[in-house]
């Protein structure tokens, strides 16, 4: 059987726990939403948290709650997944990219710094920018905020990757140096809740907006309505917003694996741990490390020659082993090109594109499976 790159983990508790929903409480807009809010926030060491029912969908409010709008630019990292980038279109604002440090995946700071130069002087500035920690490994945020700060720009975490890791002895999702910090529950995250998300941040303001957003516009707080209320049943839609509330099935599921993320992250780092003994010294590149950050290992991406990374990913398929790359650069896809964007303008997340490939990892994946895999890298190489 083929070992997947990522598994989710579902345990008897994670079962009790939504059929408990079905049999005794309310499918959706009940006490689970909540729950799973305040345990997400104290973990990660929040002020507020809102659910939502992808990482999409978060990101998108975000975006919206932080202001951004048409004719505004929106700056992400190439090496994504391609909703980093897709929330700015959301907004209609205009999309650019900086790019990626290649021992890391994660945004080059140098890069940065030569960007936000040439952006002052020609006016084209962004609104908000969004920071992508690759592979589980957090962005020293704190240089990127001393770096954006005099220009105004709005920080969001696309922490898609990184829930259960830490920045500077903080849990990624403190949002010390942020605006907001976006969440995916999706199967291969650090826990899931089949599809969901959250916004994390410290700013009432940005909360409430964001709570707006994710439920149609709509405000039940008679200080937030235009004119007197009505009465107790009055609702007002004061601003375009969505229906991205997350279900109370997904939320009990969602607090339930809550509960299990310090493990999930242990057995990741665990058998992280073991690849890079056991690959140290073969001609490869390692995954980056970063003495700030504490990794919530998501994935094992690991470059190899590129004349070889064909060979080698047919190699490790044809032994059942789920290798995956990550990431195809957002501005070479199809959609992103017809914006102008073209092979060469960021060379380090081509490069590293053209390098990499993922191995699994995943809670679950055992001695004998994770040997097995081991065993195929070295072969491959030979
Ligand atoms: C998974 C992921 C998302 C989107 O999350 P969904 O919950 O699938 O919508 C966004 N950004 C990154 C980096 C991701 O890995």
């Amino acid at each position: 059987m083929t070992i997947p790159y990522g598994r989710h983990q579902i345990d008897r508790a994670d079962l009790d726990a939504v059929v408990d929903v079905l049999e005794n409480q309310f499918l959706t807009q009940g006490q689970q939403v909540p729950r799973f809010e305040q345990a997400l926030k104290e973990y990660c060491g929040a002020a507020h948290t809102v659910a939502v029912n992808s990482g999409t969908s978060a990101l998108h409010i975000a975006c919206l709650a932080l202001g951004l709008g048409p004719d505004d630019w929106l700056w992400t990292s190439p090496n994504s997944f391609v909703a980093s980038a897709n929330c700015g279109l959301y907004c209609g604002a205009r999309v650019d990219f900086v790019d990626i440090d290649v021992k890391t995946g994660n945004l080059c700071l140098n890069a940065l710094a030569e960007k936000l130069l040439q952006a002052a002087r020609s006016n084209r500035l962004p609104k908000v920018m969004v920071v992508v920690h690759f592979a589980g490994l957090s962005c020293d945020m704190q240089a990127i905020q001393r770096l954006t700060e005099p220009y105004g720009i709005k920080l969001i975490e696309d922490a898609s990757h990184a829930l259960g890791g830490t920045y500077r002895d903080k849990p990624v999702g403190s949002c010390v140096y942020s605006d907001a910090c976006v969440l995916s529950f999706h199967p291969v995250k650090s826990i899931t809740t089949a599809e969901g998300g959250a916004v994390l941040t410290n700013a009432p303001e940005i909360a409430r907006q964001l709570r707006q957003f994710a439920s149609h516009g709509i405000t039940r707080d008679p200080d937030h309505m235009e004119g007197e209320s009505d009465g107790p049943w009055y609702y007002q839609q004061v601003t375009l917003g969505y229906n991205y509330r997350l279900s109370d099935l997904h939320a009990a599921l969602g607090l339930s694996q809550l509960s299990r993320l310090n493990a999930f992250i242990e057995s990741r780092s665990e058998r992280a741990q073991r690849y890079t003994e056991a690959l140290a010294g073969l001609s490869l590149r390692l995954p980056g490390t970063s003495s700030q950050a504490k990794s919530a290992w998501h994935l094992y991406s690991i470059g190899v020659e590129e004349s070889l990374r064909s060979q080698i990913f047919a190699s490790l398929q044809g032994k059942g082993i789920g290798a995956n790359v990550h990431y195809i650069p957002i501005h070479l896809q199809p959609y992103y090109r017809r914006m102008g964007f073209k092979p060469g303008d960021f060379p380090n997340a081509e490069t590293f594109y053209r390098q990499a490939i993922t191995l699994p990892l995943f809670p679950g994946l055992t001695a004998d499976e994770q040997t097995r895999v081991i065993q195929a890298v070295k072969e491959s190489l030979n």
